[in-house]
């Protein structure tokens, strides 16, 4: 194959557009290949942590995100009676300022793609990957459309249930249930009334009562209003027609109602709620590798991490930083640059799941328990005020302004 360097990227979902855009800017030919058609509308609310709107900045996009989203500064826990057990920043000692981003995901979906667009950047939509074939020179996707693509490399921004991942990994593991059924709605904002009225820059984390629920604003102040989100254990993954009962707007308030009440402004939010679903929640096991020669895997399809984490997307970020970064300077040899990417990220990233874990796991108690971590909370939470600083702190600039990954010890890489 001749110069020059060309990658292809399937997958326009996060990491994809990310990715594309930053090889973009440094010259590299890349082209995206996606399932879905061009109208397929993303749904629910995406909480933006600073470290991921670090890279977004980085993009050209902080403001425009910003603009079309609403800060979070804080997250605040109380229990499901209202009692204020703590609360913890977004910003960090050495970030202060930098806060976290709640935003509709259809609107960050439009803003990367607008972005795209701008760039003169190819996106082929319907583009359902399903082989690959590589070889010293290059890899080639097969389409269901029967159309195919070469490049230099190909990554796979495909998400949790990849295809790329089938061919880097054969015997790759499946997605492991979390044992957790996800339960989210949005209220839009004339929708709400002035008894929803609640701090405009809180996430809320409810625990209590053997059960957990969370809600923060989004959007803007046109176009926005307060999602909310819940989880329920269950042993197994539920089927698609019991997901789709249980995503009805009033069972969801039998659910999580439980006969007891919670406080002020839940009643509310679950009372105008218009769109609502529920989800089967996965994260990944550990994959053994992220590449197989010029094929590699990013964001999700690397490392899906349960929502608890609050961290997908950011990570999904992340990775199309560093890997846009390191695969610029690898064109010759797009193997090391995949080698030098999950090098430099591996340790990060499983910290992160680990993490998602540990929250779904704090969410998911019995009565008894739940009653006990209420009363330990706001130790904890004094404790632990800087136990998240080392996520959100992400910033990989030296002194001379250029990109240093120095993940597991390794030091500058660009
Ligand atoms: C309910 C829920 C709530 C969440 N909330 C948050 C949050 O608040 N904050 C946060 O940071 N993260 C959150 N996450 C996680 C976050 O959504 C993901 O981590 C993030 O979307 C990963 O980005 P990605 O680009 O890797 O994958 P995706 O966003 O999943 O994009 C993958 C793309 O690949 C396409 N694709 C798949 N297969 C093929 C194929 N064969 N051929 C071509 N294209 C294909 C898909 O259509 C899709 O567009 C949440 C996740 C869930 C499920």
């Amino acid at each position: 194959m001749q110069h020059p360097f060309r990658v292809l990227v399937i997958g326009a979902g996060i990491a994809g557009p990310a990715l594309a855009l930053l090889l973009h800017k440094a010259g590299v030919e890349v082209e995206l290949h996606e399932a879905y058609p061009q109208s397929g509308g993303a749904g629910g609310v995406l909480t933006l942590a600073p470290n991921g709107m670090h890279v977004l900045r980085e993009l050209g996009l902080g403001d425009r995100v910003t603009a079309s989203g609403c800060a979070i500064a804080q997250f605040e826990f109380r229990t499901h009676k209202g009692r204020r057990l703590g609360a913890m920043s977004y910003g960090t000692p050495a970030h202060p300022n930098d806060v976290a981003i709640s935003i509709a995901r259809e609107t960050l979906h439009f803003i990367l793609l607008e972005a795209l667009r701008d760039a003169g950047i190819a996106v082929h939509w319907n583009r359902q990957l399903e082989r690959i074939e590589q070889d010293a020179q290059g890899a080639t996707a097969f389409f269901g459309d029967g159309t195919r693509d070469s490049g230099h490399a190909l990554v796979g921004a495909d998400g949790i249930r990849s295809r790329v991942r089938e061919h880097v990994l054969p015997d790759a593991p499946k997605p492991s249930f979390t044992g957790l059924v996800g339960y989210g709605g949005v209220v839009p904002r004339e929708a709400m009334d002035a008894d929803d009225a609640i701090d405009s820059d809180l996430m809320t984390l409810c625990f209590g009562n053997a059960r957990f629920l969370g809600y923060a604003p989004y959007g803007d102040a046109k176009d926005g209003g307060m999602g909310w989100w819940s989880a329920l254990p269950s042993a197994a993954p539920l089927d698609a027609d019991t997901l789709r009962t249980l995503g009805d707007a009033a069972n969801l308030r039998r659910l999580l109602e439980t006969g007891r009440g919670w406080f002020g402004p839940v009643p509310g939010l679950l009372e105008h709620t218009i769109r609502c679903l529920a989800f089967n929640l996965f994260d990944m096991p550990s994959l053994p590798r992220w590449s197989r020669e010029r094929v590699g895997l990013i964001g999700d399809a690397a490392h899906a991490m349960s929502p608890h984490s609050g961290q997908g997307a950011s990570m999904a970020l992340e990775d199309a930083l560093v890997l846009g970064t390191v695969l610029q300077h690898h064109r010759d040899a797009p193997q090391q640059a995949f080698a030098e990417f999950e090098r430099v990220r591996r340790g990060r990233v499983e910290r992160a799941i680990a993490l998602g874990r540990r929250s779904g796991d704090a969410k998911n108690k019995g009565a008894l328990a739940a009653w006990l971590q209420t009363r330990l909370m706001p130790l904890f939470l004094h404790l632990g005020r800087h136990s998240m600083d080392w996520i959100y702190d992400y910033r990989p600039r030296n002194d001379s302004g250029s990109r240093v990954f120095a993940g597991d010890g390794l030091g500058p890489t660009a």
